[in-house]
């Protein structure tokens, strides 16, 4: 099995990472570093410590199940860099979360919060462990105690964990909870995500589609083309595929084909994106309410101007690179898109818009968030709304001109925006002790 992003996730609100195929995320992770690194005059030891996590915690989660027995997990928080301020990264609850996996998704978290310009670095962690195997009351119990065993390496200065695959606010609330305790305090800003009574931020569940968005309206703005002229097909319909698509469709453009994981719902005349519940609405939904259903390979295929794979990882892969149909790739979910595939899409002058900018949102928001708890003072949707949208049109132009510049992939150049802002960094500090 190779790892695979689950977006839109059973469990999930936002994008994610699950292995599914033969290319493991840290030797992605790794292969895109090098890739960028060549097209940059950045100095080659800078590159050689970026390949490397600063530190990989790996923790034993012992917990009483609802029947007695003890049974014990393995947890890991992989903290990739952080010269540019706290490790920032979601948490997954998943059978096949490895030490690796979490050291490679790490890496994707550092390159997106600079790419944002954010003032954080990049961590992942998780526990092996199939979430849909445990009650509400062994969940808990589990979260606590990897709260109470990661209680020394996170906090509002030091790591900030986030939902990632197999978790959600509650579980960052019950995280934030366990270790409020432990300090004697309450610390809302240790964790992002967590429901807005807590200190978590409106808009944060739906940033990552609402950024997907908004780039892909900058995408279509950026080429000529009308969002009213413009068909979107979008795999998945979680928090990432159904924002994204909600919005695409209020702002004109036409929606033919969402999916979940039984199927594709498809209409050529367009969908009515309002009238189909969300995964987190009705779990399974889109096939349920489809007259028409194709499988979710043939979405992928379907001759549109926008494809948005916003479900799982590795889903454009070599096998069906040569009949992607779509012009624009906009990728909603962490590393749809294999390397070969990348290349292949590439070669075909496809234009592939990257999981670091696309959908940064969630981080972004989780920025907000932090901010709004350290200074113990909400915003309102609407604010959240309008500086995502400044902070998105500034990646896109930080990127844009790179792309421009360069004639490099919009991957490429995102990955410059990154890596060029991060050698910065390093310089500056310089390697101590
Ligand atoms: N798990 C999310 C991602 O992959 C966001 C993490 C965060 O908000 O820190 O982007």
């Amino acid at each position: 099995m190779a790892p695979q992003t689950n977006a839109t996730g059973d469990e999930s609100d936002e994008a994610t990472i699950e292995l599914t195929e033969s290319e493991s995320a840290l030797e992605t992770a790794r292969r895109q570093l090098d890739h960028a690194a060549n097209q940059l005059d950045i100095d080659p030891n800078i590159v050689e410590r970026l390949k490397h996590p600063n530190k990989v915690h790996e923790v034993t989660v012992p917990i009483k199940r609802d029947d007695g027995t003890v049974e014990v997990f393995t947890g890991y928080r992989a903290q990739h860099d952080s010269v540019r301020g706290p490790f920032k990264g979601g948490l997954r609850y998943h059978p096949e979360v490895t030490r690796d996996e979490c050291v490679g998704l790490g890496m994707w978290m550092t390159w997106k919060c600079a790419v944002m310009d954010l003032p954080f670095g990049g961590a992942k962690g998780g526990i092996a462990v199939n979430p849909k195997e445990l009650s509400s009351a062994e969940k808990e119990r589990l979260t606590r105690r990897f709260a109470q065993e990661l209680r020394d390496v996170i906090g509002p200065n030091q790591d900030i964990p986030a939902p990632d695959m197999g978790t959600d606010p509650k579980t960052m609330a019950w995280l934030m909870d366990a270790y409020s305790m432990q300090e004697g305090e309450t610390i809302p800003g240790v964790v992002t995500g967590k429901p807005p009574v807590v200190g978590g931020s409106e808009g944060r569940e739906e940033a990552p589609g609402r950024s997907v968005a908004i780039i892909t309206q900058l995408v279509c703005e950026y080429y000529d083309r009308q969002l009213e002229d413009t068909t979107v097909a979008v795999q998945g319909y979680g928090s990432v595929g159904a924002n994204a698509a909600r919005l695409l469709d209020d702002w004109g453009a036409t929606v033919v084909a969402i999916s979940d994981v039984n199927g594709a719902m498809y209409e050529p005349a367009g969908i009515d994106t309002a009238s189909v519940p969300t995964h987190d609405e009705e779990p399974e939904a889109v096939t349920k309410h489809a007259d028409t259903v194709i499988s979710n390979d043939e979405l992928l295929t379907l001759d549109v101007n926008v494809l948005i794979p916003a479900a799982l990882g590795n889903v454009i892969t070599k096998e069906n690179a040569e009949a992607i149909a779509a012009d624009f790739v906009v990728e909603g979910a962490n590393g749809p898109i294999t390397s070969t595939a990348d290349s292949i899409l590439t070669e075909r002058d496809v234009t592939v818009i990257p999981d670091i900018l696309a959908n940064a949102g969630g981080v972004t928001v989780s920025y907000f968030e932090w901010l709004q708890d350290i200074n113990r003072r909400a915003w309102s949707l609407k604010r959240v709304n309008d500086e995502l949208e400044v902070e998105m049109q500034a990646a896109w132009d930080a990127v844009r001109s790179e792309f421009e510049q360069r004639d490099v992939t919009w991957r490429d150049a995102a990955y410059i925006v990154a890596l060029s802002r991060i050698a910065e960094a390093h310089e500056a500090r310089g390697l101590w002790p």
